[in-house]
């Protein structure tokens, strides 16, 4: 896989990303959850680690049908991927039916009007063309409720088009026997029994690490995937993503002196502070940063953890390295922000968010490398 256009020389930070990783957990997920399917799951620039190389990596991998959110992603996605099975999951936006149609593109069917403009295009241009139906069972987000599914049963034979795939979405599945999930897997059961000629796909990371009666025929694991933790409670299978930032600077900092903006961090002694060149602009959260009264998340440095310090910049960050040897880092070295132990959870954590949050938020200015 080709490196990024941000030359190494020149980029504040690395971002690593290993591929042979992604394609171990895919076929982990695959072994639990056989003999049912796993789609790759490949929104948010494919979770932020890129789109074409996490779906040519999960293709190689086995993957056959990919899951995607806008349309722009899809065609992008069969640029890559000719003989893939794609579904675009936010619905059929009006206008756009001939770009599904021009590139083999299955639209998710998310309410009656999305349904009722799908039939109309097959109609005119004669052309049954398949397409995927979400159905809502409490996650009220999109899909059509229970009831219209019904309806559509009944309508099947005018429908005009068939239908490849009935799907719905787990809303509480990392929060395992939250009743919401029992209550999902009702209603979705009864729905599908209505069409028992339509594969079913209902669980998404969370649920494919749960229970096998949520797996049906496909299911669509993204986070875990991608090195995340679909739970709080599991361990995260293994880290896809590694990033290195810059250490450009290394100051000396006087005992009672502050460091960045605000002054929020008061050195208690005299320190030694190396600034790195990322900042909240790079995805770094402005919440990961520390103060005197709440500490921060920490990179690695010389294989040693120190601790952020005062406010994340737009694009620097300070990190105390007292406790490195003076010898052991210089300007130019590279600490460590996800890797060597760090885990997306350890930034997730300090920054009050989600494994998810911090990987589709990774920035466009590091170099980036697929390994
Ligand atoms: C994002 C998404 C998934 C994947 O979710 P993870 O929690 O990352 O496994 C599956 N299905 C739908 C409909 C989604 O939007």
């Amino acid at each position: 896989m080709t490196d990024s256009p941000t030359p190494l020389a020149e980029a504040g930070g690395l971002l690593t990303i290993d591929l042979g990783a992604l394609r171990a957990n895919y076929e982990e997920i695959a072994r639990r959850v056989a003999p049912a399917r796993v789609a790759g799951v490949v929104k948010g620039d494919g979770y932020g680690i890129g789109l074409v190389p996490a779906a040519t990596a999960l293709w190689e991998a086995g993957a056959r049908q990919f899951f995607v959110a806008l349309l722009a992603e899809a065609r992008a996605l069969r640029a890559a991927l000719p003989e893939a099975e794609i579904f675009v999951l936010n619905g059929l936006f009006a206008g756009t039916e001939a770009v599904y149609r021009d590139a083999k593109l299955r639209p998710v069917l998310g309410s009656v009007p999305d349904v009722a403009r799908w039939r109309d295009f097959c109609a005119d241009i004669g052309e049954p063309l398949p397409a995927a139906v979400h159905v809502d069972t409490g996650m009220n987000r999109l899909g059509l409720s229970p009831s219209e599914a019904i309806g559509l049963a009944e309508g099947r034979q005018e429908l005009g088009f068939p239908i490849a795939l009935l799907m719905s979405h787990l809303a509480c599945a990392d929060e395992p026997d939250h009743p919401l999930t029992a209550h999902q897997l009702e209603d979705f059961r009864a729905v599908r029994a209505l069409f028992p000629d339509v594969p079913a796909s209902l669980a998404n990371s969370a649920g494919a690490m749960g229970d096998a009666t949520l797996h049906f025929d496909l299911v669509r694991p993204g986070i875990v995937i991608y090195g995340g933790r679909p739970r709080n409670d599991l361990a995260p299978l293994r880290p896809v993503a590694r990033l290195d930032l810059r250490i450009v600077q290394l100051r000396h900092v006087h005992e009672g002196e502050t460091v960045g903006y605000g002054g929020a961090h008061t050195a208690l002694r005299p320190s030694r502070v190396a600034i790195l060149s990322a900042g909240y602009a790079d995805g770094i959260p402005r919440l990961a940063g520390a103060s005197d009264l709440r500490p921060g998340a920490e990179a690695v440095v010389a294989g040693r953890r120190c601790p952020l310090i005062g406010r994340i910049s737009m694009d620097l960050l300070a990190v105390d390295v007292t406790d490195v040897p003076e010898d052991g880092v210089l300007p130019g070295d590279w600490a460590t922000l996800l890797g060597e132990g760090l885990g997306l959870e350890d930034l997730a954590r300090h920054s009050h968010t989600i494994d998810y949050e911090i990987l589709t938020s990774l920035g466009q200015r590091f170099h980036r490398r697929w390994t």
